[in-house]
């Protein structure tokens, strides 16, 4: 996948493996490891976490993270996935031999400089499964007054719910690979492996009409082990978008959820959200395009070490290789929720602060005044109507 593959054959990176991963042993299915989860504390280890020294992957299906083995040595010593200096102190522990490739690697890297990847959309079949699993959610939530005043003290109203298609699933549940179009694999005990629906609140990400990415919030006692926002398998890493296309505002937040909440509030002033769903995911071309014809970008990643550090970063020996959200954008910003708050805008509801008062304080003033006029025209067309 990465750095292993380019500077190290199969056997080093299935030793290194074996020296970072706990539990670490041959899988059944020739040529993988099975390990303990290094991206999650389990509470029953084992049979989830697999990683291929062939292709310099791992995967946890269970919590549903995975990454190279830079990423994974990053993870076992206490580091966000593509922490760079996580990487700079992979290749001086690990790639002595291949330090003269490596750093051939990295200045072609840096002649490049980072693009962003095509839209890789699941097929259709997992998107028709997806939109009948959504719907069928959706409709359990409109009728559940418990969980719709549950979303409403996090700030979100029936009117987001039914708009956005937020649903509710009641009951931790696992479908075939095959029964949601994907192909069909094998879990280590030759059983064909499924797909998590786990309980919780389920947040749909569209492009034309299907779901092509799905995060639940879980909320099942009896799965502790699962990360608080869990993405479906077969989704696809795209940015959650809401608003229009061509809306000239733009935040970017870390959270489905949080990106909801402010195309609730924001949209109505022309303000488009849009949610990476895990910290280090970078703008697909679709995104891309979006954000570069923006005028003003708000990036509001989480109040915390890894969001300054996609926000943001200084690391003058690979500047033009790495992604960060200010230095792409030349119009971005940076704005915080107050440490006192909480880390997100999804903390603003329950601490009383209004999430456009949050907003309109981080904005440029020149479109802070463009905004408000826009919002006394909609105030005036409600009071004449
Ligand atoms: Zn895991």
């Amino acid at each position: 996948m990465g750095l292993a593959l380019d500077v190290m054959s199969a056997a080093e990176r299935e030793q290194i493996a074996r020296e970072l991963l706990t539990e670490c042993k041959p899988a059944r299915k020739a040529g993988k490891l099975s390990a303990n989860c290094p991206f999650h504390s389990e509470g029953t280890p084992g049979n989830a976490f697999f990683y291929n020294p062939e292709e310099d992957y791992g995967y946890c299906f269970s919590c549903g993270q995975g990454g190279d083995l830079v990423s994974i040595f990053n993870a076992v010593t206490g580091r966000v996935p593509d922490d760079p200096e996580g990487f700079k102190e992979f290749v001086a522990r690990y790639c002595k031999e291949g330090a003269e490739k490596l750093r051939g690697q990295i200045s072609r890297r840096e002649a490049q400089g980072w693009t962003p990847k095509k839209a890789e959309l699941p097929p259709a079949s997992w998107g028709d499964k997806a939109l009948e699993f959504v719907v069928q959610a959706n409709a359990e939530l409109m009728n559940d007054e418990e969980r719709l005043a549950q979303l409403l003290r996090w700030g979100i109203t029936e009117g987001a719910v039914r708009e956005l298609g937020i649903g509710w699933n009641d009951e931790t549940t696992f479908r075939k690979f095959t029964h949601w179009g994907l192909p069909y694999e094998e879990n280590d005990k030759g059983n064909e492996r499924c797909i998590m629906l786990p309980r919780g609140f389920v947040f749909p990400g569209f492009r034309r009409g299907v779901p092509v990415r799905i995060h639940i919030r879980c909320e099942d006692p009896d799965m502790p082990d699962l990360p608080r926002y869990f993405q479906i398998m077969g989704s696809s890493n795209v940015l959650y978008l809401f608003g229009e296309r061509k809306a000239s505002v733009w935040v970017v937040v870390e959270t489905v959820r949080d990106a909801m909440l402010l195309w609730q509030e924001l949209s109505p002033l022309g303000v488009g959200s849009m949610a990476v769903g895990g910290v280090s995911v970078r703008p697909d071309t679709d995104a891309e395009r979006i954000l570069r014809s923006a005028e003003f970008i708000m990036v509001a990643l989480d109040n915390d070490d890894a969001g300054a550090r996609n926000s943001w970063h200084f690391e003058p020996w690979n500047e033009r290789s790495r992604f960060s959200w200010c230095q792409r954008y030349a119009q971005a910003s940076r704005w915080l929720v107050p440490a006192g708050i909480g880390k997100d805008a999804g903390d603003l509801p329950g601490a009383g602060v209004s999430v456009l008062d949050w907003f309109m304080a981080g904005v440029p003033a020149h479109i802070r005044r463009r905004l408000l006029r826009r919002q006394e025209e909609i105030r005036g067309g409600q009071n004449r109507g």
